[in-house]
């Protein structure tokens, strides 16, 4: 194991947050039952939120960032895995309360870690992500309420971003008519070459919501929040579902009970965090089987450790293109 090791730390000092690169051995990393050497992380907008301090995600200080990360297990104490192999990690509390992926090691609880499916490299498992991973519990929890491509078509909002990407491309794999929204039009051809066969503004669904509209889908992953997903609700089809995971508009969710009383409407909340860890794996299991990796290849950029301050920046600001990859 490395005696010293590169990492990315925040630091609060009289309110004012502050983000380096730094050097800490072995002995600074918190507590775990399984050392893992990071061999790549990615830039979420949660992560954005929590490297520019612009949402209270970091809850403890100092912390390194990064809610995701891929790697090789270096050392272990857990029953479950043993030094050299290969593991993914989404959530869980990294970069809130434990130190996270921005770094070369991490120690974390065996019990957060999923076996890397062998269909994935730990690249590709973190150009899938968090925000990938969520798009495929949007599309099992969609499953469950008994969505399917005969019923009808789906939509995707902020489509051209990561959960939207990924969800685009797995929903077209799976058969759906996908309904792409975007506030970039200059996105299209990216949309459609993932599998949508239809693009629909943004400006079309984040205006003042209606009670109820024409039925125009049966179900949706909506990663946006707000008016957007009152609009979305409003236009799904008699007995279809909703799944919401996002707020990249807002918080709030300015809609009435009409859809759910008079189409009986499902809206299932989806949380990538706490997830337990069987979802996570039958999540990961069906990302191998039903995602196309020439497809998520076309959605990803890589970018270095030191490009994250950037990155963060860009992906609040709406500029981020599908899924970013940081190599450790
Ligand atoms: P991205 O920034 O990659 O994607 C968000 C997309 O939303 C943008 O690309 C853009 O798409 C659209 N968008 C941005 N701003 C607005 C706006 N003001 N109004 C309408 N649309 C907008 O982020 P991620 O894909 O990483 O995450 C998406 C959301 O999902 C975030 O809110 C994130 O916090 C949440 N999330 C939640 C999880 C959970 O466990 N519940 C897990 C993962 C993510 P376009 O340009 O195509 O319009």
């Amino acid at each position: 194991m490395k005696s010293r090791f590169k990492a990315v730390l925040i630091r609060k000092d009289n309110d004012k947050q502050t983000v380096d690169d730094v050097e800490l051995t072995p002995a600074d990393l918190m507590d775990g039952d399984v050392t893992v050497a990071v061999s790549h992380s990615t830039v979420n907008y949660k992560d954005g939120l929590a490297l520019t301090g612009r949402s209270p995600i970091v809850r403890k200080f100092p912390m390194i960032p990064g809610i995701d990360l891929a790697g090789v297990v270096e050392e272990s104490s857990h029953p479950h895995f043993k030094a050299g192999d290969p593991v993914v990690l989404n959530g869980f509390g990294l970069s809130e309360v434990h130190y996270g992926g921005y770094a070369e090691l991490a120690r974390v609880k065996g019990d957060w870690l999923v076996p890397l499916p062998k269909e994935f490299t730990p690249a590709q498992a973190m150009a899938i992500g968090t925000a990938g991973y969520t798009a495929m519990l949007c599309v099992l929890a969609l499953e469950d309420a008994g969505v399917s491509p005969a019923k009808g078509a789906v939509v995707v909002t902020g489509a051209a971003g990561g959960v939207g990407s990924v969800a685009v491309a797995l929903l077209a794999r799976l058969g759906y008519r996908v309904i792409a929204s975007t506030g970039r039009p200059e996105e299209s051809d990216y949309l459609k070459a993932l599998g949508a066969t239809e693009i629909v503004p943004r400006a079309e669904l984040s205006g003042e919501p209606r009670m109820l509209g024409k039925e125009r889908w049966i179900g949706a992953v909506d990663s946006v929040g707000s008016k957007t997903l009152a609009n979305v609700i409003a236009s799904t089809s008699y007995g279809g579902a909703v799944a919401a995971c996002g707020l990249a508009q807002g918080l709030d969710l300015p809609t009435s009970v009409a859809p759910f009383i008079l189409r009986g409407i499902s809206l299932l909340g989806i949380d990538s965090v706490q997830m337990p860890k069987p979802r996570r794996i039958q999540a990961w299991n069906r990302l191998a089987r039903d995602l196309d990796v020439a497809k998520l290849a076309s959605m990803t950029h890589t970018i270095p450790l030191s490009g994250v301050r950037k990155a963060a920046e860009d992906i609040l600001a709406g500029k981020v293109r599908g899924r970013l990859v940081v190599e450790i």
